[in-house]
């Protein structure tokens, strides 16, 4: 992570209502003092319907963390039921947005040409994409997970310029490790996000890959977070379960 500025991005998935989402940015906020914000970016992305609840908080108090969704659509606007825009998220002041979860991919269809025009979806409105990959555990078992992210990352970058990749923020997320509590190994997860900058300096060259932040995501708590983003090429984490205790989410922030 040398000279990337680690991010912690809280995925708090479908918890929280609007009320508990006040309480729980208050609590991180609390054990989470303003010195921290110069070495780390700290993030959390609640369920739409809190959005504008936690943007009250965050700019009435002037707190430093930032916030983002879990999903949006790829339209701007329009005749699409249900859907919501990149354009209500910028509105809303957030900062990320959440692109190709594997739970979205799983249960909801997505393939990488929707991750693609989402990820263009989002930096049309000035978002921050997370664009999330990562192997379930018979490709990991099979030994092709660096074939597999690998490929899957050229589909969810497919036809974006140099220039565009740069604005993006990439998260390795083993389908394995995602709320299982078997979290990656810092050697494990050093290898695919290695390999996914590998493929960023082909895709728009070393500057871009020198800079694009590359997240581990899965069973990421406070006790294994300082073990991974020692690596090289973790630039961060993306965090479910822990992200929703505000005490371990401070501290594993604090620790990043
Ligand atoms: C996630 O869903 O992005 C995730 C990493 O979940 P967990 O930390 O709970 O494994």
């Amino acid at each position: 992570s040398t000279n990337r500025k680690p991010l912690i991005a809280g995925n708090w998935k479908m918890n929280m209502t609007h009320l508990e989402a006040i309480a729980l940015v208050q609590n991180i906020d609390f054990r989470l003092p303003n010195k921290y914000f110069d070495k780390v970016d700290v993030t959390v992305i609640p369920p739409f319907t809190d959005i504008r609840s936690v943007q009250t908080i965050v700019d009435g108090d002037k707190l430093l963390l930032t916030y983002g969704a879990q999903d949006l659509s790829a339209h701007d606007s329009g005749a699409y039921t249900g859907e919501i825009s990149g354009a209500f998220l910028a509105k809303l002041g957030c900062t990320y947005v959440v692109v190709g979860h594997s739970e979205r991919r799983t249960y909801h269809d997505e393939t990488n040409e929707v991750v693609v025009a989402k990820t263009k979806a989002a930096l049309r409105h000035e978002l921050t994409p997370i664009v999330c990959i990562g192997e379930g555990l018979e490709v990991r078992e099979a030994g092709e997970h660096i074939a597999y992210n690998t490929e899957q990352l050229k589909g969810s970058l497919a036809g974006l310029s140099a220039e565009e990749i740069a604005k993006t923020v990439i998260a390795y997320e083993p389908v394995w490790a995602i709320g299982t509590g078997r979290v990656a190994s810092a050697d494990d997860a050093q290898e695919v996000c290695a390999a996914v900058r590998a493929t960023i300096v082909e895709l728009a060259g070393d500057a871009v890959a020198d800079k694009i932040r590359i997240l581990y995501g899965g069973s990421v708590n406070a006790k294994n977070i300082g073990d991974l983003i020692a690596q090289a090429d973790v630039d961060g984490a993306l965090v479910g379960g822990a992200s929703l205790k505000a005490e371990e989410f401070a501290t594993l922030s604090a620790i990043a």
